[in-house]
C-alpha cells in the first residue's frame, strides 16, 4: 500500500485536547522498517512541551468535567472508545504495520482486536472499584465507637512510557487501567513509533473524554522522556521497555518518591520433555521466538529439550525458520516481518556473529529483502548457558537451544537468568507439570501454549524483569491509593 494512501499520519502531538506541532529540538524522523524511507516527521516536546502536557494532565485531573465524573460515566467513555477504536481497526492496523513493520494480519488480529478487548475489559473495572469497611480494636476513650474505612483514589497523574513492538496496545495496556481508576494520563510512545499513539489520543478526544485527560508527547527517551518522569506534577511512572532504562527510571522515581511500575526485558525459557506431543511443541517453539520478528519481551529466545528428542525438535524447529518467508508486513504471503530499525538490525546481527562462536548454526537460508530492516529467522544448538547469547535480551527472531537429560537440569537451566518474565514447560505429565510451575522463577508460566496473554490475567516480572503487575483488577489497583478513614462516635 503507498503510504500516501494512509490515513491517519499526524506529525503534531495532542495536548490539551489540541493538536501542538511546535518542535522543542530537531525533529524526529521516523520511518517504514520494510523501505527504510522517512514517512513523518515528529516534534521533540522537549522540557516546555512536557511541562504543558503535565500541566494539562493535572488541570484536568483538578479541574475538569473529569475530576466530578461518576465511575459509571468514566465506563461509558471507556466503551465508547473501544467502538471508536474498533470502527477505525483497518486504519490503526495499517498505520501501526506502516510504523512498525509487522504483519497486517497481527495489526488487526491482534493489536488493534486486543486494544478493543483491554479497553472494555477496563472499563468495568471503572464501577467496582471498592474500599473495605473496618472493624477497629481502639479501646479509648470510653464510650466511643468508631466507624472506619477505607477509600480507593486515583493516584493522580500518570507518566506513561511504552517502547516500540506494540505501540497501540501498550499505550491501552497503560491507559484503560488509569483512566477506570480516575488518573490523567502524559503518554511518550517509542520515538520510533508515534503513529498510532497520536491516532488513538484523537480517538479519545472523538469518545467524549475531556481535553487533557490523554494527552501524548512525542520526542526522544533521554530529553522528552527523562524530562516527563522528572516533572513533580507526576504522581506515578508506568513504563514498558528494556531494564537498563528501568533502572534510571526507578532511580528517579526514588528521588521525589513517585510511585513506579516497570515491565522489563526478559530471557524466556521454553522447557519440551518427550512425554510432549512432539510436532505441537516444535511448531509452539517457533511461533514463542518467531512472533513479531522476536521483538516481544516474553518471547521463547532460549530452548531447552529432553535429550532423546533434542536433534528432532531443535532440526524442525530449524527447518520452519528456513522455510519463512521474509517481506513487507502488507503481503498476505509474508511470515517474516522487518525489525524496527537499522540500529536493531545491526544489534540483532552482531549477535548472530557472536552466537557463532558460541553454538552450532542450524539454519541455513540467506536470502532477504534487499531494502529494509530485515534478518532472518536464526537458531543455534548446542549453546552453554553462560553463553552471551543464552543471558542477553537480543529482542530479535534468534533462538538459542541445549539439551537437558532429567527434570532437575532443566529447572536449573530456566532460572539460571537475571531475568523472570515468561516461561513455557510443554510436557503431558501432570504431575510434572505441577512440580515445573512451581519451580520456576517467572511472573507468567504456560504449559502446552507461549505468549498468550488476557486482560484478566496478571502480567509481570519477577527479579530483573520489573515491578508490578499489568492487567486485571492489580493493574487497576495500581492506578490508585488508598486512604484510611476513621470516624469517631459516641456509643
Ligand atoms: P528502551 O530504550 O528501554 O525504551 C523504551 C521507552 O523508554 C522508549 O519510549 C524510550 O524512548 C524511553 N526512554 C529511553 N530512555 C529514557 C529515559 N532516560 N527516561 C525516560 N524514558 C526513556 O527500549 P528501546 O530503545 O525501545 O529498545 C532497546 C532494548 O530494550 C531492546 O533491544 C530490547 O532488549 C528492550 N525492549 C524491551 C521491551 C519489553 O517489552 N520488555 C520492549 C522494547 C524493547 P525513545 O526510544 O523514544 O528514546
Ligand atoms: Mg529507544
Amino acid at each position: 500500500m503507498a503510504v500516501q494512501q494512509l490515513k491517519g499520519i499526524r506529525e503534531h502531538m495532542i495536548i490539551a485536547g489540541k493538536a501542538v506541532e511546535q518542535s522543542h529540538g530537531d525533529r524526529i524522523p521516523v520511518y517504514n522498517p520494510a523501505t527504510g524511507a522517512v514517512i513523518a516527521m515528529q516534534p521533540e516536546a522537549g522540557v516546555e512541551g512536557v511541562d504543558q502536557a503535565v500541566q494539562a494532565a493535572h488541570r484536568a485531573l483538578t479541574d475538569s468535567a473529569w475530576t466530578t465524573m461518576l465511575p459509571a460515566q468514566r465506563e461509558r467513555l471507556l466503551l465508547k472508545l473501544a467502538d471508536v477504536v474498533e470502527v477505525h481497526a483497518d486504519e490503526l492496523a495499517s498505520l501501526e504495520t506502516l510504523n512498525n513493520g509487522k504483519l497486517l494480519r497481527f495489526s488487526l488480529g491482534m493489536e488493534v482486536a486486543s486494544a478493543v478487548q483491554w479497553l472494555r475489559y477496563m472499563a468495568g473495572w471503572a464501577t467496582k472499584v471498592s474500599g473495605d469497611v473496618l472493624n477497629l480494636s481502639i479501646p479509648f476513650p470510653p464510650n466511643t465507637g468508631y466507624h472506619a474505612y477505607t477509600r480507593l483514589e486515583p493516584v493522580g497523574v500518570v507518566a506513561a512510557i511504552v517502547p516500540w513492538n506494540f505501540p497501540l496496545l501498550m499505550a491501552v495496556w497503560k491507559i484503560a487501567p488509569a483512566l477506570a481508576a480516575g488518573c490523567t494520563v502524559v503518554l511518550k510512545p517509542a520515538e520510533e513509533t508515534p503513529l498510532t499513539a497520536i491516532r488513538l489520543a484523537e480517538l479519545v478526544l472523538e469518545a467524549g473524554f475531556p481535553a487533557g485527560v490523554v494527552n501524548v508527547i512525542t520526542g526522544r527517551g533521554d530529553s522528552t522522556g527523562a524530562a516527563l518522569t522528572a516533572h513533580p506534577l507526576v504522581n506515578k511512572i508506568s513504563f514498558t521497555g528494556s531494564t537498563e532504562v528501568g533502572y534510571i527510571i526507578a532511580r528517579q522515581a526514588a528521588q521525589d518518591m513517585k510511585k513506579v511500575a516497570l515491565e522489563l526485558g526478559g530471557k524466556s525459557p521454553v522447557l519440551i520433555f518427550d512425554d510432549c506431543d512432539v510436532e505441537q511443541a516444535i511448531q509452539g517453539a517457533a511461533n514463542a521466538i518467531f512472533f513479531n520478528q522476536g521483538q516481544v519481551c516474553t518471547a521463547g529466545s532460549r530452548l531447552y529439550i529432553q535429550s532423546s528428542i533434542y536433534e528432532e525438535v531443535v532440526q524442525g524447529i530449524a527447518k520452519l525458520a528456513d522455510d519463512m518467508v521474509l517481506g513487507d508486513g502488507f503481503s498476505e504471503s509474508t511470515q517474516i516481518a522487518p525489525l524496527i530499525s537499522a540500529r536493531q538490525q545491526e544489534r540483532v546481527q552482531k549477535y548472530i556473529k557472536i552466537g557463532q562462536q558460541e553454538g552450532r548454526l542450524l539454519t541455513k537460508a540467506q536470502d532477504r529483502p534487499e531494502q529494509g530492516f530485515f534478518v532472518r529467522p536464526t537458531v543455534f544448538a548446542d549453546v552453554d548457558i553462560m553463553a552471551r547469547v543464552s543471558q542477553e535480551e537480543i529482542f530479535g527472531p534468534v533462538l538459542v537451544a541445549n539439551r537437558f537429560e532429567s527434570e532437575a537440569e532443566a529447572i536449573r537451566l530456566a532460572n539460571q537468568t537475571e531475568y523472570g518474565l515468561g516461561a513455557s514447560v510443554w510436557s503431558n505429565d501432570l504431575n510434572r507439570v505441577n512440580r515445573l510451575v512451581n519451580a520456576i522463577k517467572a511472573g507468567t508460566v504456560w504449559v502446552n501454549t507461549h505468549n498468550m496473554l488476557d486482560p484478566h490475567m496478571p502480567f509481570g516480572g519477577f527479579k530483573q524483569s520489573g515491578l508490578g503487575r499489568e492487567h486485571g483488577k492489580a493493574a487497576v489497583e495500581s492506578y490508585l491509593d488508598t486512604k484510611s478513614v476513621c470516624v469517631a462516635y459516641a456509643s
